[in-house]
């Protein structure tokens, strides 16, 4: 029986920052030294197109994949899945570290998203490795997620073995040809499927697009009626469907800021309520970092509208204000007054 091995990915930072280049050197060199893992590295997620040997190579992953990044989790997740890279959310233990010293119960909501689709059985989890400044925490949380991988293969295994039918012996051997293997074996697992290191390497130009999180998108539409750029379209299911990625305005955030759902990330925005930090999972607090870490005490829609104009004057085009794509509840939003959460803010935002 083919032993089980778990796919290790490690996607390095933009650029050739020293101190990130040394924790993922020292991160790879301690997990190769790890039985049944396979280990590789990939250039800047976000960044990878459907041509670059990194995605393909992913794509070939067909069994539990651990990806490490300089992304926050739920972009990542989100990432590979706008890729066509499907799986179960597999959880990982390392948390924020501010969050160790918080001793409040998280209580991820519950989700209400549309979801993904045609996701196959088996789990992604997904890593920042900007949680920890040493390779240690990575490689135990990586020999926790390995022993779980093999737990539920096995798991599985035994199940498809006590459900199948009992074959009566009559003393004749037929080797059975398996996925065209005329000796029985089982085909090469699609990660032995050859890459080289320097192609996987490549260094992709930088690019800038939504990501969206299906586990929190409603499919409500507000960010096509707001996007005057044609990046979002319809899937055949009537999905919502980020169609013209390329489209999207460098820098630029604004539907992030008007999706009601938060499910818009720009993973590579500074901001981290944009960029994909968790949602919702301790109270409310967390729900609004924009104005935390934004700097800005405009409210969102109206930032949103003005990054808008921005881009379509930059287009020669002519700026549009609040009058188009802003669904009644988004332009009622400014004139509503003031809960306790924006006074909370506002008296976070005169402190610092
Ligand atoms: S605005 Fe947000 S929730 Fe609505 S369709 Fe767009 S991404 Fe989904
Ligand atoms: S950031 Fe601007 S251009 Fe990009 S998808 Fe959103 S609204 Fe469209």
């Amino acid at each position: 029986m083919r032993r089980h091995r778990l796919t290790v990915v490690l996607s390095q930072a933009q650029g050739k920052h020293p101190g990130k280049r040394a924790l993922e050197e020292s991160v790879v060199a301690a997990l190769i030294m790890e039985p049944g893992l396979d280990v590789s590295v990939i250039p800047f997620l976000y960044d990878l197109g459907p041509d670059h040997t990194g995605r393909m190579f992913l794509e070939s992953v067909k069994g539990d994949m651990v990806v490490l990044s300089w992304l926050f989790p739920r972009a990542a997740f989100w990432i590979l899945d706008r890729d066509g890279i499907r799986g179960k959310h597999g959880e990982s233990l390392i948390k924020p570290a501010a969050d160790d010293d918080d001793d409040t119960p998280e209580t991820p909501e519950a989700s209400k998203g549309i979801g993904s689709v045609n996701v196959p059985d088996r789990h992604i989890y997904c890593l920042d490795l900007r949680e920890r400044n040493n390779h240690e925490p990575y490689v135990e949380e990586i020999r926790r997620i390995a022993a779980e991988s093999k737990a539920r293969a096995e798991a599985k295994t035994q199940a498809a073995a006590a459900s199948k039918p009992q074959v009566v012996d009559l003393g004749m051997a037929f080797l059975k040809p398996t996925n065209g293997h005329a000796n029985g074996q089982a085909a090469p697992a699609a990660t032995e499927l050859k890459f080289s290191q320097e192609e996987l390497l490549k260094t992709p130009g930088r690019r800038w697009y939504p990501v969206i999180d299906y586990s929190r998108c409603t499919n409500c539409m507000e960010c096509i009626d707001f996007c005057l750029f044609g990046v979002y379209g319809l899937d055949g299911e009537s999905r919502l469907l980020v169609e013209n990625q390329d489209n999207c305005k460098k820098g630029c955030p604004a539907c992030s800021r008007v999706c009601p759902e938060q499910a818009i990330m720009f993973p590579d925005y500074k901001t981290p309520a944009i960029a994909g930090a968790p949602v919702g999972a301790v109270g409310s607090l967390k729900i609004d970092l924009t104005r935390l870490f934004g700097g800005d005490t405009k409210d969102a829609v109206s930032q949103a509208v003005a990054e808008r104009d921005r881009e379509l004057v930059a287009d020669g085009r002519d700026a549009v204000g609040t009058t188009v794509g802003l669904a009644k509840r988004q332009s009622d939003k400014a004139e509503t007054p003031k809960d306790d959460l924006d006074n909370l803010m506002d008296a976070l935002d005169a402190e610092f």
